[in-house]
């Protein structure tokens, strides 16, 4: 199918084009022609399936554009907010439509100029309620949206939601998009929508398949080393790490500045200007690792994430499938890694369970593991690098004291000592610890002893593993002994470019 079938104005379509837009999503495929006909609409999709253009592009069809206030998009975040806008903004331009963004925390007078001059409005629920309560702002809006509203529910805003609607026209068509639908919101669907169509994208077309699912089992004291492990070992493009609490972000991210990453926080109470800031260097990629809690990431629309990690198990499904969202966006790939501790296994079976979806199991390499590969990366971006007219003053210069082969040794070290692996050399449980608390958290206490003896026998070889020089890799020894357990032992292909990209460390500063 393709957006020529609806028809829609040439303005319309020129932005669809400007966009990139190739075909509808599923969502927008079912929902556009129903919002078209004037029903309301309840549609439920997985997050980042469309479903800003599943209401933008109808509904700006059948603006007018001369009239004021003709849409109202209702928004759980400021972030949202901004997106939804930039987005309607972008596929209402070339037919003049203006936007507002109405939310808390910026002054009132700008934002309600803005709204006297606009065609459509993008609002959270605190600030337009307080507008429309002290008389303010008055709407007539004909089309009324309101977006991710399992996230309202999820944020409490839904008394708000009930007293906005107190203050609108009851002749207008109300369309209500989630990614997920509880029951308050279905109950709140019957109260604010008249006999609505409804759209469901199937749990098979939800679950995104782009997105390799994997959970490593650490003791809760390695998680901070686990985690950087991970980074040092998948070296992601632009990631983001979930914690839970806001005190969690904060020192998350003075840890990892400390270790030499570059990092940026997010969390629910920063000033308004410094999140903007925030968002927009990541977008640019000038930062490439965000530390969020759920809240402050929701929504959050940045299509180049390559990789979530979960530094802790986020509370329940609905976090964990929004988690996993903000990767394998707009068709790409993406991996998201979850670190749990062995008690909160049978978490990660019930989300598996309710999502839908198959968790890899797998065990945190080792530091020599990390350093092959990093080595490996290293040889292949030597091989291919262009020379450079002034390399060759360079080595001249140094052929003057030294041999070539020296020469060559010297400048391996220098940059050898930039992909140079920190931490302890094994991290987490093996494999066999891991199968054996899986099966014991399934219900079976086979062996019970079996996982005891397996511990000490680890604590026993790390203790000695530092010592022993000559000896085989504790990873890959580890692997040998224990290779009758391995069930998906997946290919870790290795990825190119520089490893230490992400790491700006200063080792000038040391000399
Ligand atoms: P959701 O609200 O379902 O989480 P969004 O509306 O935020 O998803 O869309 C996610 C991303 O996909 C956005 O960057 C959007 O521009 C892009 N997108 C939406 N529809 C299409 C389409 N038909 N083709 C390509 N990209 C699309
Ligand atoms: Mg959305």
């Amino acid at each position: 199918m393709t957006f020529n079938e609806f028809n829609f104005k040439e303005s319309l379509n020129q932005a669809i084009q400007e966009a990139g837009f190739k075909e509808p999503s599923p969502v927008q495929a079912s929902a556009i022609p129903i919002i078209l006909e004037g029903y309301d609409i309840i549609a439920q999709a997985q997050t980042g399936t469309g479903k800003t253009a599943a209401f933008g592009l109808p509904v700006i069809e059948m603006m007018e554009g001369d009239k004021g206030i003709e849409a109202l998009i209702i928004v759980p975040t400021r972030e949202l907010a901004m997106q939804v806008s930039d987005e309607l903004y972008r596929f209402g331009k070339f037919g003049g439509l203006k936007t507002a963004t109405v939310y808390g925390g910026t002054a009132y007078n700008r934002q309600i100029d803005r709204i006297n001059q606009a065609n459509i409005v993008v609002a959270t629920p605190g600030r337009l309620q307080d507008l429309l309560k002290s008389y303010k702002i008055k709407l007539n809006p004909k089309y009324v949206i309101l977006d991710e509203a399992d996230e309202m529910l999820d944020m409490g805003f839904l008394d708000e939601i009930k007293v906005i609607f107190t203050y609108l026209p009851k002749e207008r068509q109300t369309l209500m998009f989630s990614a997920t639908m509880p029951k308050q919101i279905k109950l709140l669907a019957e109260e604010i929508l008249n006999e609505p169509k409804s759209v469901t994208i199937t749990q098979k077309e939800r679950t995104n398949t782009n997105i390799t699912q994997k959970f490593y089992v650490v003791s809760e004291h390695e998680r901070d080393d686990a985690l950087l492990r991970l980074i040092d070992y998948t070296n992601p493009g632009k990631c983001i790490i979930f914690c839970r609490t806001k005190k969690e972000v904060d020192r998350l991210s003075f840890y990892m500045t400390s270790q030499g990453f570059k990092v940026a926080a997010l969390h629910g109470d920063m000033e308004q200007k410094q999140r903007e800031n925030t968002i927009r260097s990541f977008k640019q990629g000038l930062v490439e690792i965000f530390i969020a809690t759920d809240v402050a990431a929701r929504g959050l629309d940045v299509n180049d994430v390559t990789h979530v990690f979960n530094y802790h198990m986020p509370f329940d499904s609905e976090s964990y499938v929004h988690r996993i969202g903000r990767t394998g966006r707009a068709g790409a790939t993406g991996e998201a890694i979850t670190l749990v501790s062995p008690s909160e296994l049978r978490t990660i079976k019930r989300i598996e369970k309710d999502v839908g979806t198959t968790m890899i199991s797998e065990v945190i390499p080792t530091r020599h593991e990390v350093q092959q590969r990093k080595d490996n990366d290293l040889l292949v971006k030597i091989a291919e690098t262009e020379i450079t007219p002034s390399a060759i003053d360079m080595v001249k210069t140094l052929q003057h004291n030294f041999d070539i082969v020296t020469i060559a040794h010297m400048l391996a070290s220098i940059i050898q000592r930039e992909v140079d692996v920190k931490g302890k050399d094994t991290i987490g449980l093996t494999e066999h610890e891991i199968q054996k608390l899986i099966e014991r958290s399934q219900g079976g206490n086979r062996d019970r002893d079996g996982g005891g003896r397996d511990r000490n026998r680890r604590r026993n070889r790390r203790g000695g593993g530092t010592k022993h020089r000559g000896r085989k890799p504790a990873r890959q020894d580890r692997e040998h002994r224990e290779h009758r357990d391995h069930k998906e032992y997946k290919d870790r292909g290795s990825k190119e470019g520089n490893n230490s990209r992400l790491r700006k460390r200063n080792s000038n500063k040391k000399a």
